[in-house]
């Protein structure tokens, strides 16, 4: 194991033994501005907006990162079905993205499954 994996499980545990930021936010532990919310999702705005919308689209159930995701297709689906509903509801008729940075090399710091649902100005190119 390389010393960047080493470090990302370390991250990884130890956001969990402590109660991950995202969990908090679900638990209302820690304010958030939500944007929409069903049974097993929550959407809410980024705390550092990247874009004109900038929200964030977790599963309320604890997963990691998308590889976690993927193993629950159901919350992966619920995932991105309130994502396409928090494009219609912001008005993104011109387009979006929808990423889930994953990993060390995936620039991922907070170890909650989320899609950043980014739009409403032209985004440029993907890796720019
Ligand atoms: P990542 O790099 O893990 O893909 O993205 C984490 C995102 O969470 C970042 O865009 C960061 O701005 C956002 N973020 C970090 N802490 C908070 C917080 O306390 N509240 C909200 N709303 N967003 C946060």
């Amino acid at each position: 194991m390389d010393p960047a994996t080493i470090q990302s499980s370390t991250h990884k545990i130890r956001q969990v033994e402590n109660s991950c930021l995202f969990c908090r936010i679900v638990a209302g532990e820690i304010p958030a501005t939500v944007v929409h919310r069903t049974e097993t999702t929550l959407a809410f705005r980024d705390i550092d907006p990247k874009a004109p919308t900038h929200v964030l689209v977790i599963p309320v159930a604890h997963h990691a990162d998308v590889i976690a995701l993927a193993a629950d297709p159901s919350a992966a689906a619920d995932v991105l079905a309130t994502a396409a509903a928090v494009a219609e509801k912001e008005g993104l008729t011109d387009g979006f993205r929808v990423i889930f940075n994953t990993g060390a090399h995936g620039g991922q710091e907070v170890f909650h499954v989320h899609a950043h649902l980014v739009g409403g100005a032209p985004l440029g190119p993907m890796l720019a």
